[in-house]
């Protein structure tokens, strides 16, 4: 304990520690001093400083000036944890592991003892930790045990200018318990000049200025829009590595996913495999949300002499992660985006334009330590005229079910006049509310019922934590954690290599066998990995992704532990498979949808067009009635994760939602082609 009070001499501290004295001293001094070579290190004394001076204080500094990984640090060595931890959020996972790894290096500690992290479903600290980094999201549900933060000295809300919904969240729970915990330090740091906002939204917030190194970018734009920016960026790569002189500086390009990631991975080794030893070596990384923690530092090592890194990399890399060496920056000038509708509650992912503000970021990271070049693959006309100046923040464009169960359960019940920086549409809200009714998580004045209580003890979607707590009543709560679990993992379970996609194929159907439907395949694939005592070999020869499976288990224990805490006994209905298709039903109600005479569906509620996604199991059967989990939006509106549904069953489970007349079977009457006029609100 004595040793976090006073400002601790970390060298003397971490030589004491580690048994190798000499090496680790010498690497420990190496990151020593490249700590005194960030732009934030001759603001430190000013920082602390303004920070004892004023409870709030916004920062503004450029992306890797050394905001996320110094100032926790810096607070730390000036003797804040004696006070109370220091919660820094994120918000993105990758970048709550990576900073915390970093600093705990630059410590000399352990990561996960004085320096950790808490994700969800992942929380790597201890008694010890004094500097937390966490996702936003995480903070949020802390409010949930501690709803005045009390174990925390500081609070950094990091990254502040992404504005995800959480974020927004924060800035109100926190800017409330300011006022009532003066010993409570709140610092809001930001990349870019949106501080003024900051400052107004928190009473006029002094700001704290740390003047950025910028190195000049040249912007480069094609002269006709791009039909392919796949194509277009490994074009710009190949152009890149072999025009410019060897180890001259790395590549980063910024693409939506995971899958376009893979995709330009695969070509990009396939290409430099036909070109031997004529070119310099590429070393290519990749970096996303849910990309294994063994790879992620990979994006970090230095690159050898001579050769040249291109790191493919999604959002993540515009301001939450800084990579050094990038001189050369590819912007195809998408991400992918949520949108949502409040009138249907649909939600998707779409791959949408960024904004003027994600594409100023993007080029910014190619002048980090040098003059940068950025390409951008569309025209200067798109970039003036196209181009959004900013990005809508995430509470205008999404579900806001999480949250407002969230809220209500930390007591706040008039949302409408909630401290939002911006508010969202009402009708969201209201969505919100009616979603949450009808899944009886409120009363009919809007307060949170008993059931809303334990819905909200799980951090899972409204409609996920509603099928676990209503599989009591089922029986099969055993059955349910797992479906829940493996819904989580999302879709990278099967994996499809491309020369044995018919036997990945047959695997895959082995888990549909009797049109289960997606549900229960997925129910199928755990409980048969589980019987061989999740058996790695058993993972390759039915092409699951083992990792995918042991995170899904990790989740699965979590919530057999939060079973506990509702005081749900774990219960199994091995012979019938109706139970759980009930409790599915009793969560997703709203999500079901009827066959057309057409072969496409019809949601019964907002009617809307909708199709099975292909991969679905029940893709060639049609079922008449179905319920999905989500819908995701590609070339058609496609239903992932299908389950056919008995249409009495949704008046039986959700009869304040779903009348007789919404589940006749008038399909069945022969009505005229495109009379699907079905349902009525
Ligand atoms: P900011 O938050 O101001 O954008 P950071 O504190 O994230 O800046 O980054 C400061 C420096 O630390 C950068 O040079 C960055 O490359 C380095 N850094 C951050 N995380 C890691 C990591 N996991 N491994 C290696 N270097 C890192
Ligand atoms: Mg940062």
């Amino acid at each position: 304990k004595a040793s976090v009070m006073g400002g601790v001499n970390v060298e003397q501290d971490a030589a004491v520690q580690s048994p190798e004295d000499s090496t680790a001293k010498t690497e420990l001094e190496n990151l020593q001093s490249v700590r005194k070579t960030l732009p934030i290190y001759a603001y430190r004394d000013g920082l602390l400083e303004a920070i004892n001076k004023y409870q709030v204080l916004v920062i503004v500094g450029e992306t890797g000036s050394g905001k996320t990984t110094q100032i926790p640090q810096y607070l730390h060595e000036a003797g804040f944890t004696a006070r109370g931890k220091i919660g820094c959020t994120q918000p993105r996972r990758v970048a709550a592991m990576s900073v915390s790894a970093r600093v705990s290096q630059e410590m000399g500690v352990k990561l996960g003892h004085e320096v950790g992290y808490s994700i969800r479903f992942e929380d790597c600290t201890s008694d010890k930790t004094v500097i937390k980094y966490m996702t936003d999201g995480m903070l949020l549900r802390e409010f949930l045990g501690e709803p005045d933060l009390a174990s925390y000295s500081v609070v950094m809300v990091d990254e502040a200018h992404e504005r995800t919904l959480s974020t927004d969240i924060l800035f109100g729970l926190v800017k409330d318990i300011a006022r009532f915990r003066p010993d409570l330090k709140l610092l809001i740091s930001s990349a870019t000049l949106d501080a003024e906002k900051f400052s107004d939204y928190f009473d006029s917030a002094p700001i704290f200025k740390i003047p950025g190194r910028r190195f000049p970018v040249e912007i480069n734009y094609t002269t006709a829009p791009e039909a392919d920016y796949l194509d277009a960026a490994i074009m710009t790569i190949f152009q890149i590595h072999v025009k410019q002189p060897p180890g001259d500086g790395d590549i980063l390009v910024f693409l939506t996913g995971q899958e376009e990631i893979e995709t330009v991975e695969e070509i990009l080794k396939h290409r430099t495999r036909g070109l031997g030893t004529k070119i310099a070596e590429l070393i290519i990384c990749p970096i996303y949300a849910n990309l294994p923690t063994e790879l992620q530092a990979k994006i970090f090592e230095p690159t050898p002499e001579g050769a040249r890194k291109v790191v493919l990399a999604t959002n993540i890399a515009e301001t939450s992660l800084t990579i050094d060496g990038i001189k050369y920056v590819i912007d195809p000038g998408f991400s992918k985006m949520k949108s949502y509708n409040p009138r249907t509650g649909m939600e998707s992912l779409l791959i949408t334009p960024i904004s003027k503000a994600s594409a100023e970021q993007r080029a910014g990271r190619s002048g980090r330590t040098g003059p940068g070049k950025c390409f951008r693959l569309y025209t200067a006309y798109n970039y003036y005229n196209d181009l959004d100046d900013n990005t809508v923040p995430e509470i205008q464009r999404t579900n806001l079910a999480n949250v407002v169960l969230t809220l209500k359960s930390l007591g706040i019940n008039d949302l409408l006049n909630f401290d939002f920086m911006d508010p969202p549409p009402s009708e969201s809200l209201l969505k919100a509310l009616e979603l949450l009714y009808a899944l009886s998580a409120l009363n009919k004045h809007g307060e949170l019922t008993k059931l809303g209580r334990r819905m909200a003890e799980f951090p899972l979607d409204p409609m996920l934590s509603k099928m676990i707590v209503a599989s009591d009543k089922y029986q099969c709560s055993d059955e349910i954690i797992s479906v829940a679990a493996m819904l989580s993992i999302g879709n990278s379970i099967f994996y499809r290599p491309k020369d044995k996609q018919v036997h990945a194929d047959n695997a895959r159907m082995n888990f549909h066998m009797g049109n289960v439907g997606d549900h229960i395949a997925l129910l199928k694939v755990y409980s048969s990995w589980k019987e061989t005592n999740f058996s790695t070999q058993w993972c390759y020869e039915n092409y699951i992704q083992v990792r995918s499976m042991k995170r899904a288990r990790d989740i699965r224990d979590q919530l057999e532990g939060l079973l506990e805490r509702v005081e749900i006994e774990l219960t199994t209905n091995p012979n019938d498979l109706d139970p759980v298709k009930k409790a599915i039903t009793a969560g997703f109600f709203p999500h079901s949808a009827r066959l057309q005479n057409s072969g496409s569906y019809r949601t019964v509620k907002h009617p809307q067009t909708v199709h099975i996604h292909p991969s679905s199991g029940l893709a060639q059967l049609l079922p008449r009635w179905v319920i999905y989990h989500e819908l995701v939006l590609t070339t058609k509106e496609y239903m992932r994760q299908v389950t056919e549904l008995k249409p009495e069953w949704l008046v039986e489970l959700a009869p304040h939602y779903y009348q007789l007349k919404d589940v006749e079977d008038l399909a069945s009457k022969k009505m005229p082609r495109g009379q699907g006029r079905a349902t009525k609100d």
